[in-house]
C-alpha cells in the first residue's frame, strides 16, 4: 500500500481519489471518518488519505494529481503561509485570516 496524497479536508482527498478513479487507477481511501471523530485538535498521521496499490500506479498517480494541482492553481492559487504570523492560509484569500496582514506577493521568488 502505498500512499499518495493526504489531507485535513475530506473534500479534497475525495475529489483527487475521483480523478485517479477516473484514470482507472484503483485506489484506496483510509481514515476517512477522521474528520468527524477528531473534534479539536488536527493529527496529520490520521488525516484522510489516498493509497494506491503498485508503485507503478503511485507514480502514475503522483503524475496526474500534479498535473491537475497545476492546472488548478492557475485559477486557485496555491495555499500561503503569512510571513508576519505564521498562520497558513487558503489560496484564495488574499489577507491572512489571523492577522490580517496583506498576502506577500505569490511566485515572485520561488528561487529564493
Ligand atoms: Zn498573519
Amino acid at each position: 500500500m502505498i500512499e499518495i496524497y493526504r489531507d485535513h479536508d475530506f473534500s479534497k482527498v475525495g475529489l483527487y481519489q475521483g480523478i485517479l478513479e477516473d484514470a482507472g487507477i484503483e485506489t484506496l481511501l483510509r481514515n476517512r471518518n477522521s474528520v468527524t471523530m477528531t473534534t479539536s485538535v488536527p493529527i496529520p498521521s490520521m488525516y484522510p488519505n489516498i493509497c494506491v496499490h503498485t508503485p507503478e500506479d503511485a507514480s502514475r498517480a503522483r503524475e496526474l494529481l500534479a498535473v491537475y494541482a497545476e492546472s488548478a492553481s492557475s485559477v486557485v492559487a496555491a495555499d500561503w503561509e503569512c510571513a508576519l504570523c505564521g498562520e497558513g492560509n487558503e489560496g484564495n484569500f488574499t489577507e491572512c485570516w489571523s492577522c490580517l496582514a496583506d498576502c506577500p506577493e505569490r511566485g515572485v521568488n520561488d528561487e529564493d
